[in-house]
């Protein structure tokens, strides 16, 4: 799904004000009729409302579903963007928007700029591009509500990400400075550094090893257990020495992608916390031919002491439980499990991807026609090299 803002300078008020209908008609249908688009922009002439539909509809941000019962629009991810941004643009937080810099599973994430042209990034949260699988309780669950849909998906991903972004900064975590949140998507502070991933060799590969494992012990001691601490999520800067240049460059790493994280009291806390480990030692041992000697850390051993509850203070934010739950259920069924869930793929389920299709679960979500399935992560330049250009 493209992120296009060339348009968005074109909307009128009454543009956004039917736009805003259709978002909100959609939070009670899944197509919202005609009339109460109407009804809910209350603008006077019924002609009105008709043009402003037609050139929203032809501009991609919403899109009309025959239905057997009735007629209707629903809202697009486009659309969904352009409200997204256009608060953003209200508040401040962005004045233009440049290249994509980064694709995962179930995010786009883009270059922006404030008035000030001090660069930032904008991600996208795109939850409802993969399609349930498998779980069939899952699957129930959310299709017998409206928080299975891709919109509610996406909103409780970036409402977590930004709630855990706020606090982990607060707490002195090494993350992105998070400057704003609104529905699926979030700004935050532009990290000059690239993903570990890109990093063919480091000076000291024990250094940054050591430091890695003990963020991941300083997190449950807060606890918390980042979820999918890999190579992709892990942005390494490298300062030079500048008073000494014949010492290696200094690693300063940046932690990213928070919307899978979870309390060190989950039921699979430990589980998730040796896959965490695993991870680095995994990578440093293939990319640095580095091993420790060390074993651990532990998840019994690192809660031992537990010197703040963040978990707990997150859920009291604004993020509520159910949010959580809602979010997590979600997660497990359309098996998005990390970013290096993607090797583990396996084709088998591309039939039953193709069965959903068919039985509508997830023939709406997407909001575009362009493919949805898991995109590779892919390697890109960094952030940095590129230009927000597109004023809003
Ligand atoms: P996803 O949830 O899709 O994996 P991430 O938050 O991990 O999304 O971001 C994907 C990629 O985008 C990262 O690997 C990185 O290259 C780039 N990126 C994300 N956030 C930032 C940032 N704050 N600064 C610089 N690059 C970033
Ligand atoms: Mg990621």
């Amino acid at each position: 799904m493209k992120l296009n803002v060339k348009n968005i300078r074109y909307l009128a008020a009454d543009d956004w004000r039917v736009l805003t209908a259709v978002e909100m008609g959609s939070r009670n249908h899944e197509i919202v009729p005609t009339p109460l688009i109407a009804q809910i922009a209350s603008i006077r002439s019924g002609t009105g409302v008709h043009k402003c539909i037609s050139s929203l509809a032809k501009i991609g941000l919403i899109a009309k579903v025959k239905n057997a019962k009735y007629d209707g629009y629903r809202l697009t991810y486009g659309g969904l963007d352009y409200l997204s941004l256009h608060t953003h643009t209200k508040s401040k937080t962005v004045y233009s928007v440049g290249n994509q810099v980064g694709v995962g599973k179930e995010s786009d994430i883009y270059v922006c700029a404030d008035e000030t042209g001090k660069q930032l990034i904008l991600k996208i949260h795109r939850l409802g591009r993969i399609s349930f699988r498998n779980v069939k309780a899952n699957r129930d669950y959310l299709r017998n509500r409206n928080s299975g849909s891709w919109m509610y998906m996406s909103r409780l991903a970036a409402m977590k990400e930004y709630e855990f972004m706020k606090i982990l900064r607060r707490e002195g975590f090494p993350v992105p400075e998070p400057i704003g949140q609104n529905r699926h998507t979030i700004v935050m502070s532009l990290v000059n550094a690239f993903p570990m991933r890109q990093i063919s060799t480091v000076g000291d590969s024990a250094g940054l090893y050591a430091e890695l494992l003990s963020l991941i012990v300083q997190l449950a001691q807060h606890g918390l257990i980042h979820g999918d601490f890999n190579e992709f999520n892990i942005l390494v800067e490298e300062k030079a020495n500048e008073e000494d240049d014949s010492q290696p460059p200094t690693l300063i790493p940046t932690i990213i992608d928070f919307p899978q994280m979870v309390s060190i009291d989950h039921a699979n806390a430990e589980y998730y916390f040796d896959r965490d480990v695993a991870c680095i030692k995994r990578f440093f041992s293939r990319r640095f031919g580095f091993t420790s000697d060390e074993p651990g850390p532990y998840f019994r051993e690192s809660i031992k002491v537990v010197k703040k509850r963040l978990d707990v203070e997150v859920e009291a934010s604004g993020f509520s439980r159910k949010m959580a739950k809602d979010l997590e259920i979600y997660m497990k069924s359309v098996g998005v499990d990390g970013d290096g869930g993607a090797d583990e793929k396996d084709s088998s389920n591309e039939a039953d991807e193709e069965d959903e299709l068919d039985d509508g679960v997830v023939a709406d979500v997407s909001g575009d026609e362009e493919g949805f399935g898991a995109e590779e992560e892919l390697d890109m330049p960094p952030a940095t090299e590129y230009k927000a250009n597109e004023t809003l």
